[in-house]
């Protein structure tokens, strides 16, 4: 599938325009991600509706709090990546060539009856890095919200401002996942810059997209009070006190075995220094216990959404979302859903 998102330069070198690394690539040669190829002056993206994953997973488990809670997402991922994560979770399907993948073609119109047949109010984008996949990702989308299907965006938010106002009318939410609050860190470990990331959510959130961000506290790495309190002051400067945020819990992975798990007492600290600063919904994953998981209403303090692991146990809004002891509207997008076979609560 040739792709839309390119420019021609001279003679048959073109330049890929979906992320703001904005690859120049040769005839014959790939870009940065390994997904996109030159091929006699077109520019080929040979992730085009390769699937890697697919699978039926909670809304909670992108992680989206206020969205659809309870719905099902349809997970669909493919191959490749836009950054160089050493901690990253899913390296055998981030790193290497397609052609060192087992994947299986699957048409746009296909994976939205997969959607629809198993129940899914959304398909999301996730696993690898669906952004540089983005001509299958608007491909789908387009074709999900004539079905009435949303999409979910589970992305590291690495997006040119150019390819972003294409499609973001077709996406309903996103789970952006920062991965630092300096842009060394960007440098080092992602080969990326945190600016382009901040700039995309923030088009994202002003375009009417529900944003959720997702920051994974490393140890000796992003984890200081300073940094955190930075990102918060910028995340409700900029998208506002309702965004949630979910600080994740780190494990030794792929290339960062050297350092330990983050300490449980790190990431209380953190979800404490973001509730002091005015955040609304700060949660905590990857901690099976404290209610970390729960909605808890800024105005009274109470449980309005219990959640065990991802799935919901407890809800105490009324139908238009408001807290059922004192009141105050909670910002969530969407109804509640429940599932006949007990899939969720
Ligand atoms: S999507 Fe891939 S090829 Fe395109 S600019 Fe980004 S890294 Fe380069």
């Amino acid at each position: 599938m040739e792709s839309r998102f390119v420019e021609k330069l001279r003679e048959d070198t073109l330049r890929c325009t979906i992320c703001p690394r904005m690859c120049v690539i040769q005839p014959g040669k790939r870009g940065f991600c390994g997904t996109k190829e030159n091929q006699n002056g077109k520019l080929v993206s040979l992730t085009y509706g390769h699937i890697s994953a697919l699978a039926v997973d909670p809304i909670e488990k992108k992680p989206l709090a206020h969205f659809y809670p309870g719905s099902r997402a349809l997970s669909i991922s493919s191959v490749g990546c836009s950054f160089t994560c050493p901690w990253c979770q899913n390296y055998h399907i981030s790193t290497g060539n397609i052609e060192n993948h087992q994947t299986r073609y699957m048409h746009p119109e296909e994976v939205v009856e997969i959607a629809m047949t198993q129940e899914c109010t959304s398909i999301a984008y996730t696993y690898n890095e669906p952004l540089i996949n983005l001509n299958y990702v608007e491909d789908t989308a387009r074709f999900a919200h004539e079905s009435d299907v949303k999409n979910v965006l589970v992305t590291n938010g690495y997006i040119s401002t150019h390819a972003l106002e294409k499609v973001v009318d077709v996406i309903d939410a996103a789970n952006v996942d920062w991965k630092a609050f300096n842009n060394e860190f960007y440098k080092e470990h992602c080969s990326a810059d945190l600016q382009s990331v901040l700039d995309s959510t923030e088009y994202m959130k002003e375009h009417g997209v529900h944003v959720e961000t997702t920051f994974l506290v490393i140890p000796e790495t992003n984890d200081s009070e300073r940094e955190i309190r930075e990102m918060v002051k910028y995340i409700i400067g900029h998208l506002g006190p309702d965004t949630p945020l979910h600080l994740s819990r780190f494990f030794p992975m792929y290339k960062f075995q050297h350092l330990s798990p983050t300490p449980v007492e790190t990431l209380i600290r953190a979800r404490e220094i973001a509730l002091e600063e005015g955040l609304r919904y700060v949660f905590v994953g990857n901690v099976r216990s404290g209610g970390y998981e729960d909605t808890v209403c800024p105005e009274c303090g109470k449980p309005v959404i219990d959640r065990t692991g991802y799935t919901i146990t407890g809800w105490n809004l009324d139908e238009d979302m408001n807290c059922r002891n004192c009141g105050y509207h909670v910002s969530i997008v969407g109804r509640k859903e429940t599932h006949s076979d007990g899939f969720l609560v």
